[in-house]
């Protein structure tokens, strides 16, 4: 049997003709930038994040670069993020001139360690961004109490968390969020795509504005902005794939289920905290023999991956801030353990079997 790592094909097939339909429309509007389908899919999206505002840029990279800068965040600044993230986070905090400070991972959940946030705060943070990683929520009450006591912005990085709830609320928890559409991702474009959601007039009035150069009537330009519009395409794709949104949540965690009960007494299963619903963009185990469980799985037919290899403190473009190997120690340790197997809404009962079958066999209970 042959398992990838995420199948787009067989999500594809059952709304080719809808998708085909939405994109022609496109065409013949000629509405290749903006234009009514990212209007409509920006108003959608807030009401389905149960927030009041969206809009929609280019990528989840834009979104955060641009929720930050509409906060006032530049250059002198600090903002505090989690040490295993994917690089986009940092990035974006980068883009604005400010500098990343990094916060160790809680072992359980893989997100910001809570405990250890209110140390790392000092007179230059401007703002806070948790990361709702894997697809589950951080402990978004406590990093929200710490920010109003030290007056600082949430921004929270929702790039693979769309749909997942807190306390029964569905993400941003805070008053901003950013998501990704990229292709992969629980919502994916067919192309690069993301958003700014949020509840906060001002923001999103600023960010709408940075997204187009800085300028909310034609020509008339208020900042210094960016070309980070979302391309008319991706908006008609997402319209269409939105409606699915949630069934393919469902598959994502009926899937996590089917592996978790195989494989609890083998390997460390991903843990969902009591306050979280887990939208399981990766399913991500612990092992202690990583290479060999992957050339094991690879042997027979099954893709995996590594979400991250590599700590951001470790990584070479970040290693001006000088935090060497140790400073970080569970989010070093995590990095060596964690193998994410495939997950997605489609894979069958049959496949997830074969999986842990080769699992089992290799790693005995
Ligand atoms: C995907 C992702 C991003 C960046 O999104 P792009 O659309 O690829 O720019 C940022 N943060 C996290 C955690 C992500 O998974």
């Amino acid at each position: 049997m042959n398992i990838p790592f995420v199948d787009l094909k067989s999500q594809y097939q059952p709304i080719r003709e809808q998708i085909k339909t939405e994109i022609e429309e496109v065409l013949d509007n000629t509405e290749f930038i903006l234009g009514s389908k990212v209007h409509k899919f920006e108003e959608d999206f807030a009401a389905y994040c149960g927030s009041q505002y969206a809009i929609g840029v280019n990528s989840g990279t834009a979104a955060l670069h641009l929720a930050l800068a509409a906060n006032g965040v530049g250059p002198g600044d600090q903002v505090i993020t989690a040490a295993n993230t994917f690089i986009a986070t940092v990035e974006a905090i980068s883009h604005t001139g400010a500098v990343p400070a990094l916060v160790d991972i809680n072992p359980e959940s893989y997100n910001m360690d809570v405990e250890q946030l209110e140390q790392k705060i000092t007179a230059k943070t401007k703002a806070i961004i948790p990361v709702h990683l894997y697809g589950q929520p951080a402990d978004m009450d406590s990093i929200i109490e710490i920010a109003q006591k030290h007056n600082l912005a949430v921004i929270e990085d929702c790039c693979q968390a769309h749909g997942s709830t807190y306390k029964g609320k569905k993400v941003p928890i805070s008053s901003t969020g950013c998501f990704s559409f990229y292709p992969g991702k629980n919502l994916g474009a067919y192309g690069e795509a993301g958003a700014v959601v949020t509840d906060d007039e001002q923001i999103a009035r600023k960010v709408r504005m940075l997204r187009d150069h800085g300028q909310e009537k034609k020509y008339y330009h208020k900042y210094i902005g960016y070309n980070y519009r979302m391309s008319g395409f991706q908006g008609a794709v997402l319209n269409v794939k939105l409606k699915y949104l949630n069934s393919w949540i469902s598959g994502r965690r009926n899937a996590a289920r089917l592996y978790d009960e195989q494989l609890k007494d083998v390997v460390e299963i991903p843990y969902e905290s009591e306050f979280a619903e887990h939208v399981y963009h990766l399913y991500v185990i612990g092992v202690a023999n990583r290479e060999a469980m992957i050339n094991h799985l690879s042997s027979s037919g099954i893709s995996t991956g590594i979400h991250y290899p590599i700590p951001i403190h470790l990584q070479e473009a970040y290693s001006f801030l000088g935090k060497p190997v140790g400073t970080y120690p569970v989010s070093e340790k995590m990095a060596d353990e964690i193998l994410s197997l495939p997950i997605y809404p489609e894979i069958t009962e049959e496949q997830i079997q074969y999986v842990c079958e080769r699992i089992i066999e290799f790693q005995p209970k």
